[in-house]
């Protein structure tokens, strides 16, 4: 067996990051074990979901953010600024790890100023897009690729949820099926250009469309995409992010799921052999096990107004960062904030695993890493550039 030790720029960009997840554990569990039932140290929260924008020019059955605009067009001029970014960045130094999302994110003007600020400040970047807008999306891509620094990795996720008919129809949008796959195509090209770049396709599972998954991963390994670059995610409903409280139907068959899932990783070596996919599918049989969420406490999410969750599930409010001076330590010992942690604590939430950020818990404990370096050691030790989330932090 050929090994490789990962001394490339991802495998650097990967090493810095499992160091700064080790320390902030070990700080964690230290101050659990001295002091149990003490607040999170200084450490914490170290990881957020941002999202920059609730512009969106889809008409998703699964998620309604698409429509927040077209019912409250006013709000749309509160969305974060790039200053803004840029000063909650400078504010929160020990945060390891910072994801964008959206709405579609190519959808602003100056969606580069915040990739280029977290690419500048030592962060990953990446998106998940819909193609709709493809020339523009590929024009704006194409210019940030090579402004950025190189040194870490970028992640570029194309949605597919079907094939053909079956991926327009749940989008909205006819002709979107060659859009995405259009852009995927140039993705990959791009990939040959710069070392420090991923594209995949990312695909959202609702109850109207799992049992065509099998049929979209076979149709893209028969065009030449390697099974790993087929990542999935179950679709959940949120009041606050996705809005789609009445209209999403989840996949409620867990088993059927999980078979599903299997039988392709089976039949297609690569496709969901990371430990993230492994949880995933002891969630679906077990939702208590694995792993205690840590919401509120290692991660959260925040909205393009600055608002902060605990997650991108529950409606649950912890306050907003433009009154804490854009400084998220603030903010996580507000009373709110620990009111919320005291009710995880007492009640532990199982809704979720990859949907949201429930998964992102392992990473906030020494055990949790101890997990996640076990499942992923053999795919570390083998070369493997395409697997981009043989990585995964
Ligand atoms: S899933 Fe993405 S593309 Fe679809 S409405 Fe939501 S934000 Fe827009
Ligand atoms: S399990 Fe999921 S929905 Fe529940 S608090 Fe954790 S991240 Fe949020």
């Amino acid at each position: 067996m050929a090994i490789q030790l990962p001394f490339d720029t991802i495998g650097r960009d990967s090493l810095r990051l499992w160091a700064r997840w080790l320390a902030a554990a070990l700080r964690n569990d230290a101050r659990r074990w001295l002091r149990p039932g003490a607040d999170p140290t200084p450490a914490f929260p170290a990881q957020f979901l941002i999202g920059v924008t609730y512009k969106c020019d889809s008409r998703c059955s699964h998620c309604n953010i698409w429509a927040n605009y077209l019912q409250q067009p006013e709000t749309a001029s509160q969305e974060m600024t790039p200053a803004e970014f840029e000063r909650f960045l400078d504010r929160n130094p020990q945060l390891i790890q910072i994801a964008t999302t959206g709405g579609e994110q190519f959808n602003r003007d100056d969606i580069a100023d915040f990739w280029l600020a977290l690419d500048r400040r030592g962060h990953r970047t990446g998106c998940a897009t819909n193609a709709i807008e493809t020339d523009r999306i590929i024009e704006r891509e194409g210019s940030l690729l090579p402004r950025l620094s190189g040194r870490h990795l970028r992640h570029f996720g194309v949605s597919l949820d079907g094939v053909e008919a079956v991926h327009d129809r749940i989008r909205g949008i006819p002709g979107n099926f060659a859009h995405a796959w259009r852009l995927f195509q140039w993705a990959r090209e791009q990939e040959q250009r710069y070392p420090f770049y991923r594209a995949e396709i990312s695909s959202t599972l609702t109850a109207a469309n799992y049992r065509d998954f099998p049929a979209l991963v076979e149709w893209l390994v028969s065009q030449g995409v390697p099974p790993n670059k087929v990542a999935f995610m179950g679709a959940l409903p949120s009041a606050h992010y996705y809005r789609n409280v009445k209209t999403c139907k989840p996949v409620t068959a867990r088993d059927e799921l999980a078979g599903i899932i299997e039988e392709l990783r089976r039949k297609h070596p690569g496709f969901g052999q990371n430990y993230f996919t492994e949880s995933y599918l002891q969630w679906l049989r077990d939702p208590a096990s694995g792993v205690t969420c840590v919401a509120g406490t290692a991660f959260g999410y925040i909205d393009p107004y600055w608002n902060v969750y605990p997650c991108l599930v529950l409606d649950r409010k912890l306050g907003n960062l433009r009154e804490f001076d854009f400084d998220v330590r603030k903010l996580w010992r507000s009373p709110a904030a620990r009111q919320f942690r005291a009710e995880l604590a007492a009640k532990p939430c199982t809704l979720c695993f990859n949907e949201c950020n429930r998964w992102q818990s392992m990473r906030a404990s020494l055990g949790g890493l101890a997990k996640i370096a076990w499942r992923q050691a053999g795919r570390v030790l083998r070369a493997d550039r395409d697997s981009q989330r043989r990585w995964r932090m």
